[in-house]
């Protein structure tokens, strides 16, 4: 499992090094507008992780002046270094960061 997780970390590591594009705006300002960005996740398959990390808005490195990142996020599980958010389910880097980034 830790492997695996490590292998899919590297993975998403890879596709953000390598330039991917993802939604980092428009930031989700309204309850509203961050159930749409969940909405659109949920139709994923789950196994499909460049379309989760687009329609996410992730990036590699902390986001902004205030430097959000997972690492302070409600959903991020520190010991697993994990992004819990169901629609997400990724394993995360501590100093990452995407749009559904709440506390
Ligand atoms: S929701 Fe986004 S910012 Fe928060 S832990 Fe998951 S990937 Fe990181």
């Amino acid at each position: 499992m830790a492997s695996e997780n490590g292998a899919v970390l590297k993975s998403i590591a890879d596709m953000l090094a390598n330039g991917l594009k993802t939604e980092v705006e428009p930031f989700p300002e309204t309850d509203k507008e961050f159930a749409e960005i969940l909405l659109q996740l949920r139709q994923l398959d789950p196994k499909d992780l460049e379309s989760k990390l687009v329609i996410g808005g992730f990036l590699d490195h902390p986001y902004g002046p205030d430097r959000q990142r997972c690492l302070e996020c409600m959903y991020y599980l520190v010991h697993r270094r994990w992004c819990d958010l169901p629609e997400l389910s990724v394993p995360v880097d501590p100093d990452w960061w995407c749009r559904l980034w709440r506390i």
